[in-house]
């Protein structure tokens, strides 16, 4: 089974903003932003559901960064 990095605090992925290049805060996945329950879902059902079909078959976690700099919000595909 792939685990993301992220989700499970194995490291740290440092992601930088496209506009600033100032680091960038992980706000977690963006299936967890869909709804109340999504968090308690099973991960790989949700990847089904979360819109970014490649990231089932490639193992990928789809994450939300927040630069506070720029205030500009991006998705970027963790590997898992
Ligand atoms: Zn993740
Ligand atoms: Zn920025």
């Amino acid at each position: 089974m792939n685990v993301c990095p992220l989700c499970n605090g194995l490291r740290r992925v440092t992601v930088y903003c496209s506009y600033c290049r100032q680091p960038m805060e992980d706000h977690g996945k963006v299936t967890d932003y869909f709804d109340d329950y999504s968090p308690y879902m099973d991960a790989d059902v949700m990847k089904l559901v979360d819109g970014y079909l490649r990231t089932y078959t490639n193992h990928e976690c789809v994450h939300l960064f927040y630069c506070p700099t720029c205030r500009e919000e991006e998705v970027r595909f963790i590997k898992e």
